[in-house]
């Protein structure tokens, strides 16, 4: 049959299955309702466009090539019939293809399921993609729920579970992907992957944890947001300062260790233009903490980028109020008189008047000595990332809120609801869809066939970064400029140079478990 006549086949036989679902709906429906009878029309439409899909697939299958041979050893196949049910965007239906088994191999493959492009599961791809988008913001039963309301379409709350996780477990995928590009020294992004507005010249990186109650008790959960800094100006309703606009942001979660989750900021740096001419300098924002900044000048320095380092004033705030408290009672109006004179000073002049006024208290109990003593380490050890005046000349922003908000909107408002336990890949993927959503690149995610992505097995795990490329030694950092964008053929240039331009240090091959255990 060519496709002309499958065609008028499969239309004449739609007519039969239309007329008789519509014989039998009718009638019904002529006294009810307008919301009866939506309901009762969605439900008969979910019948007849699962079979439209049906015979629609019939007809793709009839046209693909049988396999003469087994791919794998060229033995001898066996055909038979393996109908695949599977719960749909529009309605549900049975694929009926055939299967082709390969006894010495003991592995079969139905052609019709890779001509359709169809993944693992039993949920088709365009419903796949609407239960998904629902599990990024609510949890896996009121997900379900709000799918069934919607379209019609019943599924599990485990189901829900399963292809929500297996979905994030593709997005987090990607980004371990290109932290292997990145490793051994390959283009980290493809060209039309990187977002880097022209006029981007300042790239913000903020960092900072969220906890996320897993079966073994809390863990944290590393979040960053990246995102270009002006060339708009914000001014700030309470402060009244004016400082750089952001732009828009994008989103990196893990709950792996420190030097991995570096990896996972750098990748994103790179996909948000650095190594690219466009981006000059990279604004680094967080509170105190080591892991921070240990770390940070390492991953997102490059030759020819400035790197920026700013410790959040709000919680060198913090280490004030603490010893304030600590020597004038907490709360009190002394606590305040001490600490508000002082946070002008931070302001102003940076923590050399700080420090100065720290050095000459002279503490008589052991919880305003330690204080002391912690606040003198933290001003000490900070003293060049709290050069407040001049970010405040450069109009840099001086507080991580972004990056906290991020914790609370992006892992916390999902993650961390009251009775929740997670198993660790499954926030991971969760946490990982929610990036992905939440930095406006849903509908480009998709395009990648995410539904379609199956867990590496053992054999057929990704490559082990190659060691020897990325633990070059580290070039000193060049003091040059980066080139122009004039002198660039174009980007994918600049993108294939700046790995050999600056290897990352010692890198951590970074396999997260991609099986999918239990969680909340
Ligand atoms: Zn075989």
């Amino acid at each position: 049959m060519d496709r002309a006549e499958l065609s008028s086949a499969i239309i004449q036989e739609m007519q039969g299955v239309v007329e008789e679902a519509l014989a039998t709906v009718v009638p019904e429906v002529l006294t009810v309702d307008l919301a009866t009878l939506e309901q009762r029309v969605q439900q008969v439409g979910r019948v007849i466009l699962g079979g439209l899909i049906e015979r629609v697939a019939r007809g793709h299958a009839q046209g693909l090539p049988r396999p003469a041979r087994c791919a794998a050893c060229g033995g001898a196949l066996k055909r038979r019939e393996r109908p695949r049910p599977l719960v749909g965007l529009v309605g549900d239906y049975t694929l009926r293809r055939a299967y082709y088994w390969c006894a010495a191999c003991k592995r079969g493959a139905p052609p019709l399921d890779a001509a359709l492009g169809l993944g693992p599961g039993d949920v088709s791809p365009g419903l796949a993609r609407v239960v998904a988008r629902a599990a990024v913001d609510a949890t896996f039963t009121p997900a379900a729920e709000q799918v069934r309301e919607a379209l019609g379409a019943t599924l599990s709350d485990e189901t829900t579970r399963r292809l929500a996780e297996r979905i994030g477990v593709a997005a987090e995928a990607r980004t371990q992907a290109a932290i292997v590009h990145a490793q051994q020294g390959q283009p980290v992004w493809a060209e039309d992957e990187v977002q880097c507005a022209d006029d981007t010249t300042i790239l913000a990186v903020e960092v900072d944890r969220a906890l996320v109650h897993q079966e073994a008790g809390w863990h944290e959960m590393k979040v960053t947001t990246l995102a270009p800094l002006g060339p708009d100006l914000r001014t700030d309703p309470v402060s009244g300062r004016t400082a750089l606009a952001w732009g828009p942001a994008s989103y990196g979660v893990g709950t792996e260790e420190a030097e991995a989750f570096w990896w996972q900021v750098y990748v994103e740096a790179r996909r948000r233009g650095l190594g690219t001419p466009a981006v000059r300098t990279v604004v680094v924002l967080g509170d105190g903490a080591r892991w921070i900044w240990d770390r940070a000048r390492a991953f997102v320095g490059m030759p020819g980028v400035e790197v920026v380092e700013i410790v959040d004033i709000y919680h060198a705030y913090g280490y004030l109020w603490a010893v304030g408290n600590a020597l004038h009672g907490a709360g009190s109006l002394h606590a305040a008189a001490w600490v508000e004179p002082l946070k002008d000073h931070l302001y102003l002049h940076g923590a050399a008047p700080v420090l100065a006024a720290l050095a000459a208290l002279t503490p008589t109990t052991e919880e305003a000595l330690n204080a002391r003593t912690d606040a003198q380490t933290y001003f000490t050890r900070n003293v060049a990332r709290m050069d407040y005046p001049r970010f405040v000349a450069r109009q840099l922003p001086l507080g991580s809120g972004a990056v906290e908000s991020a914790c609370k909107c992006l892992v916390e408002a999902r993650l961390k609801q009251a009775g929740m336990r997670w198993g660790a890949p499954g926030s991971q993927a969760i946490a990982s869809l929610r990036a992905v959503q939440r930095a406006g690149r849903w509908a480009a995610f998709w395009q990648t066939h995410p539904d379609q992505y199956r867990p590496p097995t053992e054999e057929a795990a990704p490559p082990t970064p190659c060691v020897a490329a990325a633990a070059a030694p580290r070039p000193a950092v060049s003091t040059a400029p980066p080139v122009p964008v004039s002198a660039r053929s174009s980007r994918v240039a600049a993108l294939a140079d700046a790995p050999r331009t600056a290897p990352r240090p010692k890198p951590t091959p970074v396999q997260r478990p991609l099986l999918l255990p239990r969680s909340a």
